[in-house]
């Protein structure tokens, strides 16, 4: 209460901050703070946005860490067109069946109609895999790993949400291929593990790492695993990132075949992994309040700010003074490996600055006033609690890098907690709506029909206020089942724990 009476007045003193709160009108909190805290614009084609400098620094970060470690495993970055034929987009069946009402299509260039449309690739399974089948003849060419970064589009018709559900998204999508599957199964867990981290120790973003249901999986494959990420003020999954096992259904139909180490033909085995920009969207959500964003500091693009607090009763040399200190204790905490800036323009009073960088979500302000200066300290203060601490201007550089490390694992153990407290136990129909009308996901025993979830889908929607329910994963980490449990949807026996929620 104290700190929204409190950002109520900072707004009206200063014109920045938000007015809806993540509590009463979560939508409307996070379309105002992904402009306020200067991640992106909106433009004048729906899903489309313009990712600002701080948005993009984040995603650099990102991609940095996953760029490094895709490259241990012998990953080689390239790239593929945009644009893919109507021929080779319909060469997979299944996959085109799923992807086609999103496909965006060029019918025109200037005043004349294409002989034949062209279509923008919604993924590039089908841009990559004619070539896979000409660069792999032998054994000897296996395993082929590539990655390219890059953007693509999907012409979602669900309501677009920025980051969480564009049009046009930014990602990394891996294409590899091995002799064999025992090899691809590896693969598939090593970069799920990758997405994971990104998550949990980049995002502070707990994940459930699972398989997805027969229904829920990637089209024209084998089988999916995904981080499932949770946002507790809606109460919805969301699918973090997945990496699939495509066994040998797009090597049939692109025949990527090689010869074996026995002198015979063999098909290949195939994996196709992505994840997007949607990270970024997923910790606003997971960690922004009603003053602004919270970033966490391992991807903030600025991890402490300087803010000198010079007053008008200080002599011309103090002032001076003060901007020298300050540029000092700046590059300090450069020199120490951090992201960090002054702020010491004396254009915006200090409360415009402090709430203008809270709005941005970097994760310490220190305040260097007048007093401090003469003391040699300052004062540090956190984004997440606001906790303040007095710290020496020679500790700074050994001291802040450590608050963030503080600071990120505190905001994953909070998310952590509030998770798994929104995790409910069913195993029967019984509360099962009502769990979700709750907030929370809910864990059961379940058959694995495609019917059940079906019947789920339609029961919920029913009965619920906030739409259908579909499973976000099974698993890897299970409950005993103990045998003669039934299915809580069909009493069918049941061969798994599965987890169900509302999602985006
Ligand atoms: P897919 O190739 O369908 O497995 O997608 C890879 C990942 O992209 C998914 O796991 C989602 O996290 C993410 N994703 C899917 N659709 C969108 C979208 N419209 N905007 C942003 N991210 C998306």
């Amino acid at each position: 209460k104290k700190e929204k009476a409190g950002n109520a007045k900072a707004i009206k003193e200063t014109g920045l901050g938000l007015t809806a709160s993540v509590e009463d009108d979560f939508g409307a909190w996070y379309s105002q703070v992904v402009v306020a805290g200067e991640l992106i614009e909106y433009y004048d084609i729906s899903g489309c946005y313009i990712l600002r400098p701080w948005a993009y620094s984040m995603w650099e970060c990102i991609k940095d860490f996953f760029d490094a470690e895709i490259k241990k495993t012998g990953v080689e970055n390239c790239y593929f067109p945009l644009f893919v034929s109507a021929a080779r987009l319909e060469a997979e069946k299944d996959h085109i069946e799923d992807f086609a009402p999103e496909v965006a299509w060029v019918t025109r260039s200037g005043q004349s109609d294409l002989d034949i449309p062209i279509a923008v690739r919604p993924t590039s399974e089908t841009v990559m895999y004619p070539q896979f089948a000409n660069w792999i003849r032998s054994h000897r060419d296996l395993p082929l790993k590539l990655n390219q970064w890059c953007n693509v589009v999907r012409w979602e018709f669900k309501h677009p949400t920025p980051f969480i559900r564009s049009r046009e998204f930014l990602w990394q999508e891996g294409h590899t291929a091995f002799t064999n599957k025992k090899d691809a199964d590896a693969e598939v867990r090593h970069i799920l593990e990758l997405y994971r981290r990104v998550y949990e120790e980049l995002l502070a973003v707990p994940v459930i790492p699972g398989v997805k249901s027969e229904k829920e999986k990637f089209a024209g494959g084998l089988y999916t695993t995904t981080v499932e990420a949770f946002v507790p003020a809606t109460g919805r999954g969301i699918q973090g990132a997945t990496s699939h096992c495509l066994g040998q259904n797009f090597a049939k139909m692109f025949d990527i075949t090689f010869e074996n180490a026995t002198g015979g033909r063999s098909m290949a085995w195939q994996n196709s992994w992505g994840c997007t920009t949607r990270t970024i969207g997923v910790a606003v959500m997971v960690h922004g309040d009603d003053i602004g964003l919270v970033l966490p500091p391992r991807v903030a693009p600025l991890q402490a700010v300087v803010i000198t607090i010079p007053n008008t009763k200080m002599s011309k040399e103090d002032t001076g003074r003060m901007k020298e200190t300050g540029q000092k204790m700046t590059a300090s905490l450069l020199a120490a490996g951090m992201r960090a800036k002054l702020d010491d323009r004396d254009n915006y009073t200090p409360g415009w600055k402090y709430n203008h960088w809270e709005l941005k979500g970097v994760p310490l302000r220190c305040e260097f006033g007048p007093r401090d200066l003469e003391a040699g300290h300052c004062v540090v203060v956190r984004r997440d609690n606001r906790a303040k601490e007095t710290v020496k201007l020679e500790d700074l550089p050994t001291r802040l890098p450590k608050l963030c490390e503080e600071m990120q694992a505190d905001m994953l153990a909070r998310a952590t907690k509030k998770r798994n407290e929104a995790i409910t136990t069913c195993t029967s129909w019984d509360g099962f709506v009502a769990a979700l009308d709750a907030k929370k996901m809910v864990l059961t025993p379940w058959c694995e029909t495609k019917e059940s979830e079906e019947l789920v889908k339609k029961r919920s929607m029913d009965d619920g206020e906030g739409g259908a329910a579909k499973t976000l994963c099974i698993p890897f980490i299970q409950p005993p089942l103990e045998p003669g449990t039934k299915c809580f949807v069909t009493g069918a026996p049941a061969t798994t724990w599965v987890i169900w929620g509302r999602s985006y």
